[in-house]
């Protein structure tokens, strides 16, 4: 069974069919990546699953669960959880407050029979561990809002990782990302798909072909074709889209 779908999702914004009747997959442990030219609907579709704007049609099953209209806190305590692009980061605040904030936001009622000052140690234990996965550590006690762009998309994501969600989305994890922390996030991309399922939507392709289990690739809102890296390299129609709208995506796929 797979983990996540969706059925015939269809959005329209005026005139404008931005998400066409996309059926999608996502088995459960794998790295899915969505790809597509600019403007092909990948943020609108990433929205849509993570419950951010409504879909005019189409079914949406998560865990077996149907979640279809369910607004995105719920589909957050159903196992989703997303990365905002650093907009969900306490900027004033530590790296430290934030990932404890984002432990005790998910914890529930989990730590309500400790005392205070136990159950601020454990949430500080989870916080320090979530910081080590996203290799955080050295920054904990630094304000987040001074912290440089790479630094604060790591943040993002070991907030999202605080749900610990069965399937986590990445829209653009190495956007605005120098090459030395591009190179960093595929690692820890890589090390986080033990604990979950990802769906990544990115630009860069190099990233998406080292650590994609299979690609599905967008065009005007539609899923052209799914496949492995292999297929998706091979595809003809494929590198007819990539032609001539984005040389570095051909160049990395060649
Ligand atoms: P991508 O992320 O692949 O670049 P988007 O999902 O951002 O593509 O956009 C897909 C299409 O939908 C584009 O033509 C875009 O202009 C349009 N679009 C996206 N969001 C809105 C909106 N809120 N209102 C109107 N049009 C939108
Ligand atoms: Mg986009």
């Amino acid at each position: 069974m797979s983990l996540f779908k969706t059925e015939g999702v269809v959005k329209r914004f005026g005139g404008l069919l931005a998400t066409d009747n996309v059926s999608l997959t996502v088995e459960k442990g794998e790295i899915h990546a969505l790809i597509g030219p600019n403007g092909a609907g990948k943020s609108t579709l990433v929205n849509l699953i993570s419950g951010l704007i409504p879909a005019d049609q189409g079914r949406t099953v998560l865990d077996g669960k149907d979640i279809t209209g369910m607004p995105s806190h719920l589909r957050v305590r159903a196992g989703m959880a997303r990365c905002f692009q650093v907009t969900n980061i306490f900027r004033q605040d530590t790296v430290l407050n934030n990932l404890m904030l984002a432990v005790q936001a998910h914890s529930g009622t989990s730590f309500r029979f400790l005392s205070r000052r136990s159950n601020e140690l454990l949430l500080q234990e989870h916080a320090e561990q979530l910081a080590a996965k996203l290799d955080l550590t050295q920054h904990l006690h630094r304000i987040a809002g001074t912290l440089p762009h790479g630094v604060q998309r790591k943040l993002d994501v070991a907030l999202a990782l605080a749900s610990r969600p069965k399937l986590l989305l990445l829209d653009e994890p190495m956007a605005g990302m120098g090459p030395e922390d591009s190179l960093q996030m595929v690692g820890i991309i890589r090390e986080l798909r033990k604990e979950t399922t990802i769906l990544l939507i990115e630009h860069d392709m190099d990233a998406v072909f080292q650590l994609a289990d299979r690609i599905s690739v967008l065009v005007y809102g539609r899923i052209l074709t799914s496949g492995t890296a292999d297929e998706i390299r091979n595809h003809p129609q494929v590198q007819e889209v990539y032609l001539g709208t984005e040389d570095d995506a051909v160049e990395a796929m060649v």
